[in-house]
């Protein structure tokens, strides 16, 4: 299949893959957050909370979250960000969206919301201070097109974070397989009553690209300075590539 992609290890035509990554996160969107919690014993909160302390946000900034889901990090930028500043909450998924616009309304931070496709924003060039895709490439069919749309919306002296699972120390990978494979699909049977999308989800983050060709692939993207942090031992990583 010359134009297929990855979805976890199966290949499927480009076409195809939307629709099944959308499948994953309609049947998960319910139990998304606590999911979340479960799997990484909190320490996704730790991971949110270090990308928006290294964004550089400050009051007044505007700020656009990609797949933004369920909207951890964009409720955190909206702190950041503060009244002055502008924080949009987009994903293409209706179910996540409507998860993360009540979760914001409960906690008292409504903020924009708009359902898109990563790959191809509404939104004008240069028009963000900081734009974010957290736990979001690893599911986008094109991934070079939505690094280069978060390029274009991106305004000089501005900064585009991809904070995704990445390669972990090698010591550790034994133990992580493990985990991922034995552990992770059956909490999500047990909790999402869903164990194949927590399947995807191990075999997706093998399939993404490593620290060192994601770096690459943002410089071929166009940014300027491109560094990344490995967080848990890589388990997570956050890339920064700046707009000069
Ligand atoms: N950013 C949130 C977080 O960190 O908790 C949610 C991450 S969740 C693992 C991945 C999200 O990516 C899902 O909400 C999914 O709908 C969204 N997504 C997948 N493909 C997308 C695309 N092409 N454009 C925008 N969002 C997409």
């Amino acid at each position: 299949m010359s134009d297929g992609v990855d979805f976890g290890y199966e290949r499927v035509p480009a076409g195809e893959k939307a629709r099944r990554v959308r499948g994953v996160f309609d049947s998960v969107a319910g139990k998304y957050d606590l999911m979340n919690d479960l799997m990484s014993g909190g320490l996704h909160r730790l991971w949110k909370r270090y990308a928006v302390a290294v964004s550089g946000v400050r009051p007044g900034a505007r700020v656009l979250d990609l797949a933004g889901g369920t909207g951890d990090l964009a409720r955190l930028f909206s702190k950041a960000a503060g009244r002055d500043g502008r924080v949009v909450l987009t994903d293409i998924n209706g179910a996540m969206l409507a998860a993360g616009r009540d979760k914001l309304i409960d906690a008292g931070s409504p903020l924009e919301v708009v359902q898109c496709d990563a790959e191809a924003l509404p939104f004008p060039d240069r028009a963000f201070d900081a734009v974010t895709i957290g736990f979001g490439l690893r599911n986008v069919t094109r991934k070079e097109r939505a690094l280069a749309e978060m390029r274009r919306v991106t305004a000089p002296g501005g900064v585009a974070m991809v904070l995704e699972f990445s390669q972990v120390a090698a010591p550790l990978k034994p133990a992580y397989d493990w985990y991922s494979f034995n552990v992770l699909p059956k909490l999500g049977r047990i909790v999402a009553g869903d164990e194949s999308s927590y399947r995807y989800l191990a075999e997706s983050i093998r399939m993404h690209p490593d620290q060192e060709t994601l770096k690459a692939m943002m410089e071929r993207s166009g940014f300027d300075r491109v560094e990344y942090h490995n967080l848990t031992a890589g388990v997570v990583a956050l890339h920064l590539g700046r707009v000069y």
